[in-house]
């Protein structure tokens, strides 16, 4: 299933969507604003759960994080 991403107009909120029909509204799951951007980064979502998904070594403490 296509996962589009999506920036709220009204929020700024940043969020994904399963998007089964391209048809369907998307509405912000933060202020249910219908004034959604899809964002077309697809390979955006393909890190997540990957690189940094366990909590603890973010970048190998190169970053200035820790
Ligand atoms: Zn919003």
């Amino acid at each position: 299933m296509p996962i589009y991403e999506y920036i709220c107009e009204d929020c700024k909120e940043h969020f994904e969507k399963i998007v089964i029909n391209k048809q369907q509204e998307i509405s912000c799951p933060k202020c249910s604003s219908r004034k959604a951007t899809i964002q077309l980064s697809v390979f955006a979502t393909a890190g997540k759960g990957g690189f940094s998904g366990g909590g603890g070594g973010c970048c190998g403490g190169g970053c200035g994080c820790h």
